[in-house]
């Protein structure tokens, strides 16, 4: 299958999760198989050969990053929302467009010096992947790409993220 055709399947949904959002629903995607095999070997091929190590945002971030790990060999720090872990290394509070979020890296799961390139399935404000990058260089690691399935180009994420390589799959 070619990737356009397995990036086809990504619904568009109007009015979610507020009014006036449209909200990109890979979950056909996901649940079919051919176009999920292709969707990761493309984002393998974009995880430049310098990474050691993956991140990735729970959750939907977690299915790609896993699969996509599995395929080249590659480890995965599971960043996750708060409350979850037993061992926090570092958190971040990073603003949305209403109100706050927080993301918390687990103890041990990345090393000083490791490159690690973070995979998720949307880049929209570039938010997520900014607080992502702050917890992988709080850990002395660097951000040597990012790659995600969409960019919602007029959302700003690639320009908030300058100096980050950036490739999504498609940008819309
Ligand atoms: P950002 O922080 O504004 O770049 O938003 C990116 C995060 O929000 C990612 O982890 C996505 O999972 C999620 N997200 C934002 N917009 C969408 C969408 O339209 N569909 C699916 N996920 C989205």
């Amino acid at each position: 299958m070619k990737v356009d055709e397995a990036l086809d399947l990504i619904a568009e949904i109007p009015d979610f999760p507020e009014p006036g959002i449209l909200f990109r629903d890979l979950t056909p995607l996901f649940g079919d198989p051919a176009a999920f095999a292709t969707v990761i070997d493309a984002l393998g091929d974009v995880v430049g050969p310098d990474a050691d190590v993956l991140a990735a945002v729970e959750a939907r971030g977690f299915v790609l990053a896993a699969a996509v790990g599995y395929a080249r060999g590659l480890g995965v720090a599971l960043v996750r929302k708060p409350g979850k872990l037993p061992s926090v290394a570092a958190r971040v509070d990073y603003a949305l467009e209403y109100g706050t979020a927080t993301l918390e890296l687990p103890e041990g799961s990345l090393r000083a010096g490791q490159r690690v390139a973070v995979v998720d399935d949307v880049l929209a404000t570039g938010g997520t992947v900014e607080a992502t990058a702050k917890l992988v260089e709080g850990a002395g690691a660097r951000v040597s790409g990012v790659a995600v399935v969409l960019e919602l180009a007029a959302l700003g994420g690639r320009a908030r993220l300058a100096g980050l390589p950036v490739t999504a799959l498609r940008t819309c």
